[in-house]
C-alpha cells in the first residue's frame, strides 16, 4: 500500500465534499477533533454579526428582535437529530460537569421518591474525572452508596446491586481507551433492575449516529466543543427522556427554569417541559457560535461519518503497526468496531514527549495521563492521506528518536 492508495479513497469518499465547511490551518494533520472541534467557515461571519449588529445597535433589544432568548431552544433541536431524540427532550446549558449534577441529583431523587430502598449510584473507576467527581458528590449529598468498577464489570455490578440500584452512570466512549458501550444492551439490563441510567455522550455526539430515545436512555448529557465543533468553551447539552420530564426536579433552580421567568415571582414553579433544566443566563455568545457551528452537520448521514471513521482508525491502526512494528507502540484502543469509538490511543512510556515533537510537524492530536497518545478522527474534515501522513511523520519522530528533546520533555499546563 502506498500514498496513492489513499488519495484514490479520498476521491471516492462521500463525505470529501463536507471537508470546505471547516477553515483548518495550513500544513496542519488536525487529529485532535475529539477535544477542540475545527472552526466551521461560517462562524467568524455570524460573531461579526453579534458583535457588530445585534450587541453593538441592537442591545438589550436583541434578546427578542435578534432571537438570542430562544437560541438554546434552536441549538438543542439541531443536536437532537444528532443523538436521536425528539426536541422536546433536548437543552442546551452550562457544562457538562453542572448539567451531571443536575441529572444526577434529579434522577436520584426521582428513585427516592419511588422507592427509599433505592440507594446505589453506579459509576466507573476509570471514568473522565469530572463524571467521577460528580458521582462521588450527588452520593455523599443524598446519602447514597457510590459504587465504582472497571468498564467491564459494569454489567456484573448492575446484577449485584438488584433491587438496590438507583442510578448508574457511565460514558458512551471512554475518553482515553475509545471503547464504546453497548447503550442499548446496558440501558436494558439497568431498567430490568428497576434503575436509571444516564449516559455521557461527550466522544459520542457528532461522531457516530447515537439513538437515545430508541435504546430508552433516561438521561443523558454531552459537550459541543469536540466533535459538534461549537468552539472553546461552549455550552453543553441534557436529555431528559419525555417519561421523566414532569417528575424531574433539578437542583439548582434559578430563574431562566422557571414557568414564567418574567414575572420574577418571589416563589420557584419549573417550566413545564425540559426548560426546567435552564438555571441562569447563558453565556450568549457562545451560544451564537454554537448554533451557526451546529450548521455544519446539514445534510450529513452520521451513518456514513460512523463507516468513515471506523475506516480512518482501521488504516491509521494497520499503517502504525506495518511501518513502525506492532511493538512500537500499545494498542489502548479495541479492534472490534462494536466496541470502539472514534478514536484511536496508542501507550508509550515517551507519550508526552512524542506528542509534543508530532505537534512540531504538524500532526496535532494530544495527551492523556500516564501514557497515552490520543488520535481523534473527524471524518467531516479528516481524509485518508492525512491519516497516511500522519503515521509517515509518527514513524519519523520514532525512528530519529526526534522526541528525545527538553523542549519535548517539558509538561505544559494543557496537555
Ligand atoms: C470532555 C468531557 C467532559 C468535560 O466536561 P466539561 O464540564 O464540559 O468541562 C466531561 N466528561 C467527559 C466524558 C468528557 O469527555
Amino acid at each position: 500500500m502506498d500514498r496513492s492508495h489513499f488519495e484514490a479513497l479520498d476521491r471516492a469518499d462521500p463525505l470529501a465534499r463536507f471537508r470546505h465547511r471547516f477553515r483548518l490551518p495550513e500544513g496542519v494533520i488536525y487529529l485532535d477533533g475529539n477535544s477542540l472541534g475545527a472552526m466551521p467557515v461560517s462562524v467568524p461571519a455570524r460573531m461579526e454579526r453579534a458583535l457588530g449588529q445585534e450587541w453593538a445597535q441592537g442591545l438589550i433589544r436583541s434578546w427578542n428582535d435578534a432571537g438570542w432568548y430562544t437560541a438554546g431552544q434552536r441549538a438543542a433541536a439541531r443536536i437532537a437529530r444528532l443523538i436521536g431524540a425528539a426536541p422536546d427532550q433536548v437543552m442546551v446549558a452550562d457544562s457538562i460537569s453542572v448539567n451531571l449534577f443536575k441529572l444526577l441529583m434529579g434522577a436520584c431523587r426521582l428513585q427516592r421518591r419511588r422507592d427509599p430502598g433505592r440507594t446505589v449510584i453506579i459509576g466507573e473507576t476509570d471514568n473522565f474525572p469530572t463524571d467521577a467527581y460528580l458521582v462521588d458528590s450527588v452520593a455523599e449529598l443524598l446519602g447514597f452508596e457510590r459504587i465504582r468498577v472497571g468498564q467491564d464489570e459494569v454489567p456484573a455490578a448492575i446484577a449485584a446491586a438488584g433491587e438496590r440500584l438507583a442510578v448508574v452512570q457511565l460514558t458512551h466512549v471512554h475518553y482515553r481507551s475509545g471503547q464504546r458501550y453497548d447503550m442499548a444492551g446496558i440501558t436494558r439490563q439497568v431498567h430490568a433492575c428497576g434503575g436509571l441510567v444516564i449516559w455521557d455522550l461527550a466522544h459520542s455526539a457528532g461522531a457516530m449516529p447515537v439513538e437515545l430515545d430508541a435504546c430508552g436512555a433516561d438521561f443523558a448529557v454531552g459537550c459541543t466543543y469536540k466533535y459538534l465543533n461549537g468552539g472553546p468553551g461552549a455550552p453543553a447539552y441534557a436529555y431528559v427522556a419525555r417519561s421523566w420530564i414532569e417528575s424531574f426536579e433539578q437542583p439548582l433552580i434559578g430563574w431562566h427554569g422557571h414557568a414564567r421567568p418574567f414575572d420574577f415571582a418571589p416563589d420557584f414553579v419549573p417550566a413545564p417541559g425540559i426548560e426546567r433544566l435552564l438555571c441562569g443566563t447563558q453565556a450568549q455568545l457562545s451560544l451564537i457560535a454554537l448554533e451557526e457551528a451546529l450548521e455544519a452537520f446539514d445534510g450529513v448521514d452520521l451513518g456514513q461519518v460512523r463507516q468513515k471513521s471506523l475506516a480512518l482508525g482501521d488504516a491509521f491502526i494497520s499503517l502504525v503497526e506495518s511501518q513502525l512494528g506492532p511493538e512500537a507502540f500499545r494498542l489502548e484502543s479495541p479492534r472490534d468496531h462494536e466496541r470502539r469509538g472514534s478514536q484511536v490511543s496508542l501507550a508509550h512510556p515517551q507519550g508526552y514527549a512524542i506528542m509534543q515533537a508530532l505537534i512540531a510537524r504538524g500532526v496535532i492530536g494530544d495527551f492523556r495521563a500516564p501514557d497515552v497518545l490520543r488520535f481523534g478522527f473527524t471524518p467531516l474534515y479528516v481524509r485518508y492521506v492525512d491519516i497516511w501522513d500522519a503515521v509517515a511523520a509518527l514513524g519519523e519522530v520514532m525512528r530519529t528518536e526526534a522526541w528525545n528533546r527538553p523542549e519535548f520533555m517539558a509538561r505544559k499546563p494543557v496537555t
